[in-house]
């Protein structure tokens, strides 16, 4: 049984190895974005709460977010192994999310935390550009146009989007690393995190990990 949680900052490459693990050891990949969005779409009796919510521009209550998880994680298709992703994001989640899995016996076995340097991800994130007509991404020096401002496929112009700047995204992963430190005290406690850096690229990310949880 493989139940991982993934832990990271935005920029560190959790997207692309969760994408990458699901389609390579067949792990369900749980973010709770689209568990949020399912149970809405589907008007469950939690969805129509959540929704509630969202609509007011309110964050959705642990009570409920808890109830989702636990009963996405019991359905048939996580019995070999899930990968749990943007929850939990706080000590109190955490705590439910270990009496709730202990109830439906599918224990967090693995946290894994993509470490990365804070300057690496700025890097990283504010040479993010994107196609305005089609949307195709590109990076000012890992992924160039040929054309500098000018998207490959269509021709569009490039832009940044506004919350990828440098100074607002200093700020979010500072928060990212604070709200987050007593998280990760809490799983190292229970012999449960493992750390991984990313900034060796996704492919050696991706090995690493596949060889961890294989020796497991
Ligand atoms: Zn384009």
């Amino acid at each position: 049984m493989r139940n991982i949680v993934l832990m990271g900052p935005p920029g560190a490459g959790k997207g692309t190895l969760a994408t990458k693990l699901r389609e390579e050891l067949h792990l369900v990949h749980i973010s709770t974005g689209d568990m949020f969005r399912e149970a809405i779409k589907n008007a469950t009796d939690l969805g129509k709460l959540a929704k509630k919510f969202l609509d007011s521009g309110n964050l959705v209550p642990d009570d409920v977010t808890v109830g989702l998880v636990k009963e996405r994680l019991s359905r048939d298709d996580c019995k070999n192994g899930f990968l749990l992703d943007g929850f939990p994001r706080t000590l109190v989640q955490a705590e439910a999310l270990d009496r709730l899995t202990k109830e439906i016996n599918r224990p967090i076995e693995t946290v894994i935390n993509l470490d990365c340097d804070t300057n690496e991800l700025v890097r990283r994130i504010s040479g993010r550009r994107v196609c305005k007509n089609c949307g195709a991404p590109y990076h000012i020096e890992t992924m160039k146009p040929k054309v500098d401002g000018v998207c490959d496929i269509c021709g569009g112009p490039l832009f940044q989007r506004p919350d990828d700047n440098e100074d607002a995204l200093k700020i979010r992963l500072q928060h990212y690393v604070t709200s987050t430190k007593p998280l990760l005290a809490y799983y190292e406690d229970k012999g449960l995190l493992k750390n991984f850096n990313s900034l060796g690229g996704i492919e050696r990310l991706f090995d690493e990990v596949t060889n961890f949880l294989s020796s497991k």
